[in-house]
């Protein structure tokens, strides 16, 4: 994937690396369809403005995840500050301070409580808009969310100029993470069609129906899969279903004897308090590790209780928000489902491309410390 070609005139990410989808399929950009509420906040102000819900939501459309970003703005005099978070464009108009989060419509027509806007020239694109416009390079929020779970989002804001640094010279040099190598996930197809009227008529009305033609087919592996929702990915939720469904039925047909075949197979291990044996899991990382341990000592697992398997897998997939809809500790087999992450992983376009993202998020953050530490 080149992602310095400017004749394209769409920003790139400078975290992912990865293309802004600009969502001009319609006359109003097709994201405003994702929530009734966004729609009435459109109708009533010209925008939607609100910052705790725009983390929490699954977008129907895949692409949509790529319509949202906020931008690293160069002053002359390199000054660097960090904008709110709008949708992205050839030109952008976006918050000024990276405390408020807007989704912006259309912008002439807002009431007088619209937060105050930058207008920004993507340093990457060919050309710039009319007017006194600031550079700026672009990051996709979900990206942003995701480098703040690696490395404190204070921490960056007050050494903009070092993390700038550190963000464009990755962003320039070839990576050695790769990126997927997908040739079409349908985005294109998509936003080819200027219009609802001809949408609907190529069947392209059900944002969810059309994403699952082209889901079905797609190759989905380390090396190649569709650039899928990083942050909010419906597929642990199915996963979570499918297991509570699994677990519903096995408690029908017959109780639980797991702990205790567990302590039959080995009775000396059966003896380690739990409390002990979750102070061990606890120094490994991840559900990799956990499982390399659990063959050397498959009886432990049935000593820890379920609710420190159902923790770690809120933790593992980043179900940060979401602790209070998840079902409880007794209402599946959390072990099993906490066993299968690794599987989980590899099957889903949305983590493999998350889990990409963490990585390139470990990479800076350990070059942006390393320039802290040695600046000071
Ligand atoms: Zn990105």
């Amino acid at each position: 994937m080149d992602t310095q070609d400017s004749s394209l005139s769409r920003p790139y990410c400078i975290i992912c690396k990865d293309s802004f989808s600009l969502d001009t399929g319609n006359l109003l950009p097709r994201i405003f369809d994702e929530r009734p509420e966004w729609k009435a906040s459109l109708d009533e102000h010209g925008y939607v403005k609100n910052p705790a819900e725009l983390n929490n939501v699954y977008f129907s459309m895949p692409w949509h995840w790529k319509c949202i970003g906020r931008a690293l703005i160069t002053h002359p005099g390199k000054r660097y500050r960090l904008s709110g978070v709008g949708l992205a464009g050839t030109s952008i108009p976006l918050p000024r301070s990276s405390a408020d989060c807007m989704m912006i419509g259309d912008i002439l027509s807002a009431d007088h409580d619209k937060p105050e806007i930058k207008d920004l020239y993507v340093a990457d694109l060919k050309h710039r808009p009319v007017g006194r416009a600031s550079t700026c390079h672009m990051i996709h929020e979900r990206c942003w969310v995701l480098l703040t779970r690696v490395l404190d989002a204070c921490l960056i804001e007050d050494n903009l100029s070092v993390f700038s640094e550190i963000v464009m010279k990755h962003y320039r040099s070839p990576s050695d993470i790769p990126s997927p190598r997908m040739k079409d996930d349908g985005e294109g197809a998509w936003n080819s069609h200027k219009d609802k009227e001809e949408s609907e008529k190529c069947g392209l009305n059900n944002p969810r129906a059309y994403a699952q033609l082209y889901s079905t087919d797609l190759p989905c592996n380390e090396t190649e899969h569709a650039l899928r929702d990083p942050w909010k990915v419906v597929d642990v939720w199915e996963q979570i279903k499918a297991e509570e469904k699994k677990w519903g039925r096995e408690r029908r047909r017959k109780p639980t004897t797991q702990s205790r075949k567990a302590r039959r197979k080995n009775p000396l291990g059966a003896k380690l308090p739990p409390e002990l044996i979750m102070e061990i899991l606890d120094l490994l990382e991840d559900s990799k590790q956990i499982r390399a341990l659990m063959w050397a000592f498959p009886y432990w697992g049935a000593r820890v209780p379920n609710s420190y398997w159902r923790r770690r897998f809120i933790d593992e997939f980043m179900l940060e928000d979401e602790a209070q809809s998840i079902p409880g500790p007794t209402a599946l087999n959390w072990r099993r489902l906490y066993y299968k992450t690794e599987r989980i992983h590899l099957s889903s376009h949305g983590l493999l491309n998350r889990r990409r993202i963490v990585r390139i998020s470990e990479k800076l953050k350990t070059s942006f410390l390393d320039a802290l530490d040695r600046r000071n």
